[in-house]
């Protein structure tokens, strides 16, 4: 053993008391002060995140809705249905045969069948398969066939061969949901029952953030909520106009689009304001 190393021997006096008390009070502070602290820091930050990012930003407050419609009537000033008709009866099949295909080729097809088939009874007197072959290239052709056909013949059995312009009525005809019924009370009668839902209207609605809903019933009370009633017939004209003008499903043309400052959807093709995830289509 080297000299001047020793073993320490316990000392009588108690001097080891000593040694122990410093040991103790080295071990405290490491354990008492390290955990708590990154807890008290971390907890504020995302919630002052949060509230900084939604602060003071409401999409359906009246101001924003105004300024988006003011914009839609410079953008589309005189609009109406694009599907060639001239009576509620022939808007109402022009808009069955729409589901599903565009109103180009609903178009194609409708003069010939309305001069072939010239008033509802003649359509109440045909079986579904014998009206299939004229309404063949507009998609779906067997169905629409049963709800024109069937349209007709409840029409003249219960409303004395005129289309109804109650949207209760409407909606007892075969293959007439809400769009339809919409679409004819506020094309041909005037009447704001409702909002048009159709697929513009739906991803127009989710991206410019009116609505966050999916199902077109929920998406059409949320528009009815926001949009004032005598606007309602106007504003789906200029939404579904717009979706064929600009704002397409795939890449919609945002650098030309007058609305592209209130718009914050997340599939923008070309944005000078944040997007947000929820306003995607
Ligand atoms: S900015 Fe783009 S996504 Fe938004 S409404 Fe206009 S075209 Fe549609």
């Amino acid at each position: 053993m080297a000299r001047g190393v020793v073993p320490r021997q316990p000392a009588r006096t108690g001097r080891q008391d000593r040694v122990q008390k410093v040991r103790v009070a080295r071990a405290r502070p490491a354990k008492v002060s390290a955990p708590p602290k990154p807890r008290q820091k971390a907890a504020p930050k995302p919630v002052q995140a949060r509230a900084s990012k939604t602060k003071g930003y409401n999409p359906v407050a009246p101001e924003r809705v105004a300024e988006i419609l003011k914009r839609l009537d410079q953008l589309y000033p005189d609009v109406t249905c694009a599907l060639t008709h001239s009576s509620a009866w022939e808007l109402l099949v022009a808009t069955i045969l729409s589901a599903q295909s565009t109103d180009v080729n609903v178009n194609r097809v409708t003069p010939e069948l309305f001069r072939k088939y010239p008033t509802v009874e003649a359509f109440a007197a045909l079986t579904p398969e014998q009206l299939e072959p004229d309404v063949r290239s507009t998609g779906f052709f067997r169905n629409k066939s049963k709800s024109v056909v069937g349209a007709a013949k409840k029409i003249v059995a219960d409303f004395g061969g005129q289309v109804p312009d109650e949207m209760d009525n409407l909606l007892t005809l075969p293959g007439v949901a809400r769009k339809t019924a919409n679409v004819v009370l506020g094309t041909w009668f005037k009447k704001a029952e409702g909002v048009v839902v159709d697929t513009h209207v739906h991803r127009i609605s989710r991206r410019l953030e009116l609505t966050s809903q999916d199902d077109p019933q929920k998406i059409e009370q949320d528009l009815m909520r926001v949009i004032p009633r005598e606007k309602w017939i106007l504003f789906s004209h200029q939404i579904i106009w717009h979706g064929r003008k600009l704002c397409y499903a795939r890449k919609p043309k945002c650098a030309e689009c007058s609305l592209e400052n209130l718009c914050h959807a997340a599939d923008k093709t070309w944005s000078t304001v944040e997007t947000h995830k929820g306003a995607k289509a």
